[in-house]
């Protein structure tokens, strides 16, 4: 394949995770009648920019057309989280009524509406129809489309030059990187800003978060890496921020090459710091395969364990991240009864692959499970915090990454 950043041919495998089904492609009772497609899983990485990816083998609108039930407002943490960052960059880029606001993957309009209370205008890009509808809805004006150096050319006829350009948890979706930026730097004013945060790939090789690996992510970004995707397209960073979000995530605001920005000194922290974990050596990324293997036998064998005994086991969170440790498990429904989930659009049905049925909350007081496996562990506090009820029958939760961990409701950790 070749590198989606530098053009040059990628022969290394990071990580082979065998095949999955689309992590987000919820199947319905008729749906289960059904063969569901296996698309190929590996993951490669560049031995010259160390982007690690993994080739598109379905199209990016396949995925978003099919079933995609993701509302980012049904995630309180993430609209707070969301807030917060409005509330900041507001006064940094100085944003007022005569600004303008452009941000990709705006899904269902929970961080544009935040501007829009300012009166600072806004305007969203957003591929999936349903959650546009929703931000149409909040009065948050959305162009139903990926973000791409065409539409950003559009948009600039229509709308003029943007401030600020925001694209949270997308650049890692981009099939084509380098149109993507290009359109960024299209989009920009001279001094414009464009922000993107994504999942920090040294987090994913320290703490074995192997599970963020899905058909819908394409690119797995370290600052090295989308630092020399920025060069190679007429951008540069000059700050990076790291934000506790999805195990850790990186912020970087950019700029248009010749933009008079210095760079913060938070750039070659950064940089110092991967390069001192080694993500500057092609070595340091094999060894990864190992260590999944490990972590999927202790699971596997744990769930084994404690089924045989009849303990009732319950995950909570249908996420797309439990979707590939599950599948790349190969746990069914003998091994975990139902996963919880607060989204209306994901109960009722069943996860792809393992086809564990997706119930509501209420399920998990109604059952008693003796355990709940939380599967998005990013949301771990959250989750905990809200289920406290399952200690008044004993219940415990369970982690997996980056080490199966079982704690009590009360907080105490229990032996595995
Ligand atoms: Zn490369």
């Amino acid at each position: 394949m070749i590198c989606r950043c530098c053009g040059r041919e990628v022969c290394h495998v990071f990580l082979d995770l065998y095949a999955a089904p689309p992590a987000n492609s919820f199947l319905t009772q008729d749906d289960l009648g059904r063969t569901e497609p296996y698309y190929p899983l590996c993951v490669y990485v560049c031995e010259y920019c160390y982007l690690v990816q993994i080739d598109e083998t379905k199209s990016a609108k396949e995925i978003f057309n099919s079933g995609y039930v993701y509302f980012s407002s049904y995630n309180e943490a993430f609209v707070r989280h969301a807030a917060e960052y409005v509330n900041a960059i507001t006064p940094q880029l100085r944003l007022n009524e005569s600004s303008l606001v452009v941000e990709a993957a705006s899904n269902d309009g929970y961080l544009l509406q935040h501007f829009k209370t300012k009166g600072i205008p806004c305007l969203g890009v957003e591929p999936s129809g349903s959650t546009a509808e929703v931000a149409k809805a909040k009065g948050i004006e959305t162009i139903v489309d990926f973000f791409t150096s065409a539409l950003a050319e559009t948009i600039v006829a229509k709308h003029g030059n943007a401030d600020l350009f925001i694209g949270n948890n997308v650049v890692a979706h981009v099939p084509n990187l380098a149109d993507f930026l290009t359109g960024i730097a299209t989009l920009l004013k001279p001094d414009g800003t464009a922000t993107l945060e994504f999942p920090h790939f040294l987090n994913l090789i320290r703490d074995v978060q192997f599970d963020t690996i899905y058909h819908e992510h394409f690119s797995y970004f370290s600052l090295l890496s989308i630092g020399e995707a920025m060069r190679r397209n007429g951008l540069f960073v000059y700050r990076v921020e790291t934000v506790p979000v999805h195990g850790g995530s990186l912020r970087v605001h950019c700029a248009k090459e010749g933009a008079a920005r210095a760079v913060d000194a938070s750039v070659q922290q950064v940089l110092a710091e991967e390069v001192g974990a080694g993500l500057d050596r092609l070595e340091t990324y094999t060894g990864l395969q190992g260590k999944v293997e490990s972590l999927c036998r202790t699971f596997l064998e744990f769930l084994c364990r404690e089924k045989a005994k009849g303990t009732k086991i319950a995950g909570y969170g249908a996420a797309a991240k439990g979707n590939t440790l599950l599948n790349y498990c190969g746990v069914k429904p003998y091994l975990i009864d139902f996963v919880a989930d607060l989204t209306p659009a994901k109960v009722g049905k069943f996860l792809p692959g393992s086809r564990i049925p997706v119930r509501g909350e209420e399920k998990i007081a109604e059952d008693k499970p003796d355990y709940v496996v939380i599967l998005p562990w990013n949301w771990e506090k959250e989750i905990k915090e809200r289920l406290q009820f399952i200690g008044a029958w004993g219940g415990k939760f369970v982690t997996v990454i980056p080490t199966l961990t079982i704690t009590s409701a009360g907080g105490s950790k229990i032996p595995t």
